[in-house]
């Protein structure tokens, strides 16, 4: 397959190939990688619930119902431990019913495949998540991209379309490589006033964002149509679920390939669920702890003149560097210290949107940010 050694080349010359980093050991914040002692500045794992030991012991007793749920939720493998689950996350964040599936990846595609088709409109935030993008291509719904954010180029899509079957807005609320939030009240009005869906992925804000950690929408109080949140990051385990009304769920059983045709998730990924949806609303302490090390570090970045984005209440801190090869040597420097900052190239963000997407745990010590503030100046260009 010459072809494809030559397209690999291809990505290589432009600095933008991908090669996994394997992590031994992992415990908490911490993994040893490439035989050295590291603190991971990378992960989802924002309140440092994958080690937490409510939800290490449900996953553990719901091993007793076995490995797997040995078939699709329509066919034998609906358990109550899925549905007990689900009626935790739509409570979690305020809405009358929700779905459990396997990915946040799989539910964005499968349910904005089978809710848009070609006679409908969608206005989608043009940092909007590749799964996202791939559920829109495969609805065949005629998307309009607006600019990030932008409110005002999005009104002026909105007044300037022609008639058609539904329309919709698809936005994230928390973007996951940018850290900045949503203006979501002014998505609701314009919702309210050109009667469009709101699709709002709240995968990075479930856990983290709110007073109870309820996500953006519940903490606004807005009912968007159609609410993505994720267990895999904040909440610490695996899986996502979507959550609207009952004919929403009642629509993607019938209709969401993704949950359809797949094998339901497993008892210990249920359980785990129900476990991190009833917990996640009592954690403040984690929350504040987080804030605090965010507060710490944007400081400590702006005393170091360091650039940095995101949003402050957000423990997502992007550091630009543009270019593809320098993010690269940064995160290869920085390894050497011990510390693990992936590097983001394209084309999980644009040409020239290279960065350190920084992400704080409330997992994390004092020391560990210590440790890289010591150690960031040096490795960045
Ligand atoms: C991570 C992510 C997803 C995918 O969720 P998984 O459960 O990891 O597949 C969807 N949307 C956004 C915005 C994400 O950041």
């Amino acid at each position: 397959m010459r072809w494809l050694t030559e397209a690999l080349g291809a990505l290589e010359a432009q600095g933008q190939l991908r090669t996994p980093t394997v992590l031994g050991e992992p415990q908490g914040p911490k993994a040893t990688i490439r035989g050295k002692s590291c603190v991971v500045f990378c992960s989802n794992d924002y309140l440092g619930l994958k080690d937490h030991p409510t939800l290490l012991q449900a996953a553990s007793e719901a091993l007793r119902h076995g490995v797997g749920s040995g078939a699709s939720r329509l066919i034998s493998g609906n358990l109550s431990l899925h549905e007990r689950a689900e009626q935790s996350l739509a409570s979690l964040v305020g809405l009358p019913a929700a779905l459990l599936g396997s990915s946040g990846y799989a539910m964005n595609v499968g349910a904005l495949a089978c809710l848009l088709g070609p006679e409908d409109v969608v206005y989608s935030d043009q940092l909007n998540h590749a799964s996202l993008i791939d559920g829109l291509r495969l609805s065949r719904a005629r998307v309009r991209v607006f600019p990030h954010g932008d409110t005002d180029a999005l009104r002026q899509l909105v007044s300037r379309e022609n008639p058609c079957r539904r329309r919709w807005v698809v936005t994230e609320s928390l973007f996951s490589m940018d850290g900045d939030l949503c203006p979501i009240e002014e998505l609701q009005q314009l919702s309210l006033h050109h009667d469009l869906l709101l699709y709002t992925d709240e995968a990075h804000a479930i856990g983290v964002l709110g007073p109870r950690g309820q996500g953006l929408c519940r903490a606004r109080n807005i009912v968007p149509a159609v609410l993505l949140g994720t267990l895999g990051k904040a909440l610490g385990g695996s899986g996502a679920f979507l959550a609207g009304s009952p004919e929403l769920r009642a629509w993607l059983w019938n209709r969401c390939r993704s949950t359809v045709f797949s094998t339901a998730v497993t008892p210990s990924a249920a359980a785990v669920a129900l476990a991190a949806a009833t917990l996640a609303p009592t954690l403040d302490t984690l929350r504040a702890r987080l804030s605090r090390h965010r507060r710490r570090l944007g400081d400590a970045l702006k005393r170091l003149g360091i650039p940095s984005g995101g949003d402050p209440e957000t423990p997502i801190v992007p550091i630009p560097l543009k270019d593809e090869r320098a993010t690269l040597t940064a995160s290869q420097r920085l390894l050497e210290r011990g510390l693990f900052l992936q590097a983001i190239r394209p084309p999980t963000v644009p040409r020239g949107g290279s960065r350190l997407r920084l992400t704080l745990s409330a997992a994390h010590t004092d020391e560990d940010i210590d440790a890289l503030l010591h150690h960031l100046p040096a490795c960045l260009p």
